[in-house]
């Protein structure tokens, strides 16, 4: 322990030093207490504790008791394809009617949640209202729900933008998705390889041929990149997978570029009951 140092001249006036010394130290552990209090104060603003989706005060962080009863979480059995739920386990690698009836270009996709109302609240705050705060909760859920994907992946790539569409939005929630992803798996996010090449009006309210038709050569790799595709496994990383069709065009831009295999990780997948075509 370092010595003090011994004062040359000796202390006037000991007393009134002592006597100050002490309301000092008073005055300074009442300043301490108010400023822990005033920082407790701030970093309950800082870091409300309130649902993600209804901003109900919760005990901790996620979602209210109510709101997470109406979350449902894809678990298996499900299509080894599509990722779709079964009713009941009809043993591993079976596949789903949709995979048989319409095989996707993609290998495999999965999903965290399904696309109901509390998801649908969470992926349009994420998009819409520049809730950043949701990536985390909702990457660390997507992470979980992609295990199986992740031993063969070299990169993941957030479905990219029109760069006119991130400049108004000024982010890409897939791309915010992605790397809360990377930072679980250690998995790179590539954001230079895939190109949206036109804007695409929204998907919303189109039917699934339209959806298709929409996004119809909207992404490329371009030649430059190319190279950085070829005999590659990624994850194309998204928000919702609904008809499927943006996905797949993306799955098909990488795989003309030569891509090893593309899968697919999404927050939210709707689920519909199979209609086999009449
Ligand atoms: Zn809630």
């Amino acid at each position: 322990m370092a010595m003090q140092p011994v004062p040359t001249q000796p202390l006037p006036l000991p007393r009134i030093r002592v006597h100050l010394h002490a309301t000092l130290r008073n005055v300074w552990a009442a300043c301490c207490k108010a400023g822990q209090h005033t920082a407790r104060l701030a970093l309950d603003v800082a870091l409300p504790t309130q649902c993600l989706a209804c901003r109900e005060p919760v005990a901790g962080e996620g979602l209210c008791p109510a709101c997470w009863s109406k979350l449902s979480f894809i678990a298996p059995p499900y299509c080894a394809r599509l990722g779709i739920p079964f009713v009941y386990d009809p043993g591993p690698g079976v596949l789903s009617m949709e995979a048989i009836a319409a095989p996707p270009a993609y290998h495999r996709a999965r999903a965290a949640v399904r696309y109901d109302e509390v998801a649908k609240t969470l992926v349009h705050a994420l998009k819409y209202e520049d809730r950043t705060d949701l990536a985390p909760t909702m990457g660390r859920w997507m992470a979980r729900a992609g295990t199986e994907l992740f031993a063969e992946a070299d990169a993941l790539i957030p479905v990219p933008l029109h760069w006119k569409r991130g400049w108004a939005r000024r982010y890409n929630q897939s791309a915010a998705l992605a790397a809360v992803i990377s930072r679980v798996t250690g998995i790179a996010v590539e954001t230079d390889l895939l190109r949206r090449i036109r804007p695409t009006p929204q998907q919303v309210g189109l039917s699934r041929a339209e959806r298709a038709r929409n996004v119809q050569g909207a992404f490329a790799v371009e030649a430059d990149q190319r190279a950085a595709v070829k005999g590659r496994h990624f994850i194309l990383i998204d928000d919702v997978l609904t008809s499927g069709a943006t996905t797949q065009a993306c799955t098909r831009a990488l795989l003309r570029a030569k891509a090893a295999s593309v899968d697919v990780l999404v927050f939210a997948r709707v689920v519909e009951p199979f209609r086999p075509p009449i």
